[in-house]
């Protein structure tokens, strides 16, 4: 089964309904395992983000802390985000980019890339995030292997906030000197989703979404 088929078999409403009929006692119970250091399951988390919960909510605080730091020790790890281009071609409501609104669009070229790349160098981070917007025509693949070379030159760990790709793609970034990709599902909720992408090719996912689903 695909992650697709498994997300579209959930009622996102039914987990919705079950969190909000959580009980205080549930919270209680919750929170014991934690203190314990016992494994929490589902029925726990949801417990945990329930209405019931906000009077716990220092506490929880105080063993997320706790538990943060026997996880990973007082380590934190910085990074910095370079945006090439603010140029985007969907239009989602949450977003400054969204290609609605009126402002000036940049795209980094080779020089102003390497520029910003010794900005960061100068301040110590070699952690870098590459940040874009969605626009294959002059943001995309051909813009990428011109540009990820040169951040890779000051970057000792890259990643990188890109539009969706094929496969054969992704696979491509990491040669151009990727560690890594995010790609963010901004939620699972059909109808939600296309309340919040107006228009452009997210707009498009909810359109093939729905064919899916027929
Ligand atoms: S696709 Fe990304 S950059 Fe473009 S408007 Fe949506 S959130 Fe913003």
């Amino acid at each position: 089964m695909s992650f697709y088929d498994e997300i579209t078999s959930v009622n996102i409403m039914d987990y919705s309904r079950e969190v909000d009929a959580k009980s205080e006692n549930e919270v209680e119970r919750a929170l014991a395992k934690a203190r314990n250091d016992e494994q929490l399951d589902l029925g726990d988390f949801m417990a945990l983000i329930s209405p019931k919960a906000i009077p716990y909510i220092s506490e929880m605080a105080m063993l997320a802390q706790k538990i943060t730091r026997r996880r990973f020790g007082n380590g934190v790890s910085m990074y910095v985000p370079l945006y090439l281009t603010n140029l985007c071609t969907n239009n989602c409501k949450y977003c400054g980019f969204a290609v609605h609104n009126k402002f000036k669009r940049r795209v980094l070229n080779a020089e102003e890339t390497r520029l910003e790349c010794e900005a960061i160098k100068k301040m110590g981070y070699e952690n870098i995030l590459v940040v874009t917007g969605e626009n294959e025509r002059r943001g995309g693949m051909d813009y990428f292997r011109e540009m990820l070379p040169i951040v890779k030159e000051y970057a000792s760990y890259l990643s990188m906030e890109v539009q969706p790709l094929d496969t054969h793609e992704y696979k491509e970034l990491k040669t151009l000197g990727l560690d890594a990709v995010m790609v963010y599902q901004e939620t699972y909720d059909p109808a939600c989703y296309k309340e919040n992408h107006l228009s452009g090719k997210k707009q498009i996912c909810v359109i093939e979404w729905k064919l899916l689903n027929a």
